[in-house]
Parts: C-alpha cells; structure tokens; sequence
C-alpha cells in the first residue's frame, strides 16, 4: 500500500471520524448535513474543510465568527492519518483495508468514550461484524480461537461489573473487550488486557495521589482498552518472545 495515499486515507478518515463525534451525541443527521461551524452555525465550504490544512490557514479560527477552532480537529485527523501511513508500511491490499477500518474505529471509540463516558453500541456491532468479515478472509480456519478469545474476555468484565455494580467497569467495557478479543484473539487478547492495565495504572494511580480524580470518578476504561490491543497487535509477539527468554535465562 502506497503510504502517502493511506495518509490522505486517514485524514480523511479522521475528519469524517470528527463529523461523527459531533454529530452523534446531539442527533444530528450523520450523512447529508453539511458540517457548520460548532459557534456560529454558519455552513463550512470546501476550503474550511481539507484536513489540517484548513486549520493551519485559518490560524485555527473560524473564517465566519473568528472564534477558535478546538486542536481537537486536527489532532484526530493527523493521528488517523499517521495511523494508516505507518499500517502501510507493514500491510497491503484487503488487509491494509481491513486494519485500517480497525484503526478508524479504534480512533472514534478511543474519543468517544474520553469525552462522553459511553462506548455506543453501534459502534461495537459495527466492529464486530467488520472483525468477523476480516477473520473469515484471511483466518478461515482458525476462526475458534478468535470467538473463545471473545467470549472469556468478555466474560472477565461482565464477572467484574456484575459482582460490582458496575462501579469497577461499566457495560460497555465488556463490549470493547469481546470486540478486542474477537479482532486478536489467544494469546494477544490477553496481552492487550495487560496492557490495558499496566497503562490505566500508570495514569489512574498519580491522578488519585495528586487527588485529580477520586476513587469515585469515572475514568472510562475504553482508551486504555485500545491502546492496549494495538500494542498487543503490533509488538505482541515480541514482548511474548522477550518475556519468555526472561524466564528461561
Ligand atoms: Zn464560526
């Protein structure tokens, strides 16, 4: 895959990606209205809306009411857009495709649940079925494993959330965890689990010592869910193989 065009892909992507995140939560039509600026209402014309660039050339101001355009936008646009350049490095053709939907999706789900504590179900059905597609191409004989990966994943948080009343993890981690578990499978669903863990330590620990949060405020799980699974995805077999000259030496 040409990496140059994978980063326009994703720039693309991170701004319709951006549509959605706006779009959604207030139930506006995600499809045929065209994008307005979120402070003064007026319609974005074409020049308003090429990834990054327009942000750059407007100083990240609105064009029309001169107010500032959150660093939200872009950010979401170059990291979709690294995201695929550096997927196309590795991968090609229908797998390139399918990663890279995977990678969008991670992108929306990641903010999604940062910003509206929530992962939409919507969301996990459509990954789910884009997983079962990818896995059905390319690992149609060791699909098995995939589905008991998502199974117990799942079942993991459910125990977690059911025996806490959902004050340990909510439902939706549940959710993102059988997609996860679904696209990696055994062991790497493990894996990425870990490192979900290890990451929301490193950040949830220091923000309860300097009292940023309380043991009663919500952190949504989903992010470290995410991150987590792309690492197991990219340096699993690695850190497996690194983990296991540790213990035989
Ligand atoms: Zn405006």
């Amino acid at each position: 895959m040409n990496p140059f065009l994978a980063l326009v892909y994703g720039l693309v992507g991170g701004s319709f990606i951006n549509a959605l995140l706006w779009r959604i939560p207030k139930n506006k039509n995600i499809t045929f209205d065209r994008s307005e600026c979120i402070k003064c209402g007026h319609k974005l014309g074409f020049l308003d809306l090429i990834p990054v660039l327009s942000f750059i050339f407007l100083l990240g101001k609105c064009r029309y009411c001169g107010k500032k355009i959150s660093w939200q936008y872009p950010l979401i646009e170059i990291v979709s857009g690294l995201g695929l350049y550096f997927l196309a490095l590795k991968f090609n053709g229908l797998e390139f495709a399918w990663l890279a939907g995977i990678f969008l999706l991670s992108v929306f789900i990641f903010v999604y649940d940062l910003k509206n504590l929530i992962i939409l179900n919507g969301s996990v059905f459509i990954g789910v079925l884009w997983v079962s597609l990818g896995l059905w191409f390319f690992k149609i004989n060791n699909f098995e494993n995939n589905i008991l990966t998502a199974f117990v994943i799942f079942s993991f948080f459910f125990c977690l959330y059911f025996f806490s009343k959902g004050r340990w993890v909510g439902g939706g981690d549940a959710k993102l965890g059988l997609l996860l578990g679904l696209w990696l499978g055994w062991p790497m669903g493990l894996v990425g689990l870990l490192f979900a863990y290890i990451l929301g330590s490193i950040v949830g620990i220091p923000l309860l010592i300097f009292r940023l949060v309380s043991l009663k405020s919500k952190i949504p799980f989903g992010p470290f869910l995410i991150i987590g699974a792309w690492i197991a995805f990219l340096w699993g077999q690695k850190i497996i193989e690194w983990y296991g000259n540790i213990l035989t030496s």
